[in-house]
Protein backbone atom coordinates (compact mmCIF):
# COMPACT_ATOMS: atom_id res chain seq x y z
CA UNK A 1 0.00 0.00 0.00
CA UNK A 2 1.33 3.47 -0.76
CA UNK A 3 0.77 6.68 1.08
CA UNK A 4 1.48 10.30 0.77
CA UNK A 5 1.45 13.23 2.87
CA UNK A 6 1.10 16.22 1.49
CA UNK A 7 1.50 19.93 3.68
CA UNK A 8 -0.69 22.48 2.54
CA UNK A 9 -1.63 26.39 3.89
CA UNK A 10 -5.30 26.54 3.17
CA UNK A 11 -6.11 29.61 1.30
CA UNK A 12 -9.73 30.27 1.84
CA UNK A 13 -9.99 32.66 4.77
CA UNK A 14 -7.13 34.86 6.17
CA UNK A 15 -6.52 32.23 9.14
CA UNK A 16 -3.98 30.11 6.97
CA UNK A 17 -4.60 27.05 8.49
CA UNK A 18 -2.15 24.27 8.33
CA UNK A 19 -3.50 20.90 6.70
CA UNK A 20 -2.23 17.58 6.14
CA UNK A 21 -3.73 15.96 3.62
CA UNK A 22 -3.23 12.05 3.56
CA UNK A 23 -3.65 10.19 0.66
CA UNK A 24 -3.59 5.80 0.49
CA UNK A 25 -4.75 3.65 -2.43
CA UNK A 26 -7.90 3.56 -0.68
CA UNK A 27 -9.11 7.22 0.67
CA UNK A 28 -7.77 10.90 1.02
CA UNK A 29 -8.36 12.33 4.40
CA UNK A 30 -8.02 15.99 5.40
CA UNK A 31 -5.94 17.21 9.07
CA UNK A 32 -6.13 20.20 10.44
CA UNK A 33 -8.73 22.36 9.51
CA UNK A 34 -11.01 24.72 11.28
CA UNK A 35 -13.64 24.16 9.30
CA UNK A 36 -15.43 21.98 6.41
CA UNK A 37 -14.31 24.89 3.68
CA UNK A 38 -10.72 23.76 4.42
CA UNK A 39 -11.32 20.16 4.03
CA UNK A 40 -12.77 20.44 0.89
CA UNK A 41 -9.98 22.73 0.35
CA UNK A 42 -7.45 20.24 1.01
CA UNK A 43 -9.26 17.34 -0.86
CA UNK A 44 -9.70 19.32 -4.11
CA UNK A 45 -5.92 20.23 -3.65
CA UNK A 46 -4.61 17.33 -3.84
CA UNK A 47 -6.88 15.53 -6.42
CA UNK A 48 -8.09 18.69 -8.94
CA UNK A 49 -6.51 21.73 -7.85
CA UNK A 50 -8.30 24.66 -9.19
CA UNK A 51 -7.49 28.63 -9.54
CA UNK A 52 -9.74 32.18 -10.14
CA UNK A 53 -7.32 33.98 -13.17
CA UNK A 54 -7.18 37.41 -12.40
CA UNK A 55 -4.85 39.40 -14.93
CA UNK A 56 -5.24 43.07 -16.90
CA UNK A 57 -5.43 43.94 -20.61
CA UNK A 58 -4.76 46.97 -22.55
CA UNK A 59 -8.04 48.90 -23.86
CA UNK A 60 -8.42 52.10 -25.94
CA UNK A 61 -5.06 53.52 -24.38
CA UNK A 62 -5.66 52.44 -20.84
CA UNK A 63 -6.15 49.08 -18.72
CA UNK A 64 -8.81 46.78 -18.04
CA UNK A 65 -8.61 44.13 -15.12
CA UNK A 66 -10.47 40.49 -15.52
CA UNK A 67 -11.08 37.84 -13.92
CA UNK A 68 -12.70 34.09 -14.54
CA UNK A 69 -16.21 34.09 -12.77
CA UNK A 70 -15.40 30.87 -11.14
CA UNK A 71 -12.31 29.01 -11.12
CA UNK A 72 -10.18 26.91 -13.87
CA UNK A 73 -8.14 23.75 -13.71
CA UNK A 74 -4.82 24.73 -12.09
CA UNK A 75 -3.23 23.23 -15.13
CA UNK A 76 -4.99 25.35 -17.11
CA UNK A 77 -3.62 28.36 -15.70
CA UNK A 78 -1.14 29.40 -18.00
CA UNK A 79 -3.03 28.42 -20.85
CA UNK A 80 -5.72 30.64 -20.15
CA UNK A 81 -3.31 34.25 -19.57
CA UNK A 82 -1.47 33.27 -23.14
CA UNK A 83 -5.00 32.96 -24.47
CA UNK A 84 -6.47 36.43 -22.98
CA UNK A 85 -2.92 37.96 -24.06
CA UNK A 86 -3.70 37.54 -27.68
CA UNK A 87 -7.16 38.76 -27.55
CA UNK A 88 -8.13 42.09 -28.97
CA UNK A 89 -10.66 44.30 -27.82
CA UNK A 90 -12.52 46.59 -30.04
CA UNK A 91 -16.23 46.93 -28.77
CA UNK A 92 -17.37 49.03 -25.93
CA UNK A 93 -16.58 47.84 -22.51
CA UNK A 94 -17.71 47.98 -18.61
CA UNK A 95 -17.26 46.67 -15.54
CA UNK A 96 -19.32 43.53 -15.22
CA UNK A 97 -19.22 42.62 -18.94
CA UNK A 98 -18.67 39.57 -20.16
CA UNK A 99 -15.66 39.62 -22.83
CA UNK A 100 -15.22 35.95 -23.27
CA UNK A 101 -17.52 32.63 -23.00
CA UNK A 102 -16.99 29.75 -21.89
CA UNK A 103 -13.07 29.60 -22.08
CA UNK A 104 -10.92 27.24 -23.66
CA UNK A 105 -14.02 24.91 -22.96
CA UNK A 106 -13.85 25.58 -18.89
CA UNK A 107 -17.38 26.67 -18.58
CA UNK A 108 -15.81 29.86 -16.46
CA UNK A 109 -16.28 33.41 -18.30
CA UNK A 110 -13.94 36.16 -18.72
CA UNK A 111 -15.32 39.22 -16.71
CA UNK A 112 -14.35 42.67 -16.39
CA UNK A 113 -13.74 43.75 -12.97
CA UNK A 114 -12.91 47.30 -13.60
CA UNK A 115 -11.87 49.71 -16.52
CA UNK A 116 -9.06 52.53 -16.23
CA UNK A 117 -8.48 54.63 -18.91
CA UNK A 118 -6.20 57.91 -18.74
S1 LIG B 1 -9.70 25.65 7.35
FE1 LIG B 1 -11.36 27.11 7.55
S2 LIG B 1 -10.66 28.52 9.16
FE2 LIG B 1 -8.85 27.42 8.43
S3 LIG B 1 -7.98 28.74 6.80
FE3 LIG B 1 -9.34 27.25 5.82
S4 LIG B 1 -11.30 28.32 5.65
FE4 LIG B 1 -10.08 29.42 7.17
Amino acid sequence: MSKEIIELTCIMCPVGCSLTVTKDDNQTTVAGNSCPRGYEYGLKEVTSPERIVTSVLKYRGGTITIKTDRPIPKNMVDKCLKFLSKITLTNKIKTGDVIVKNVLGTSSNIVVTSVNLD
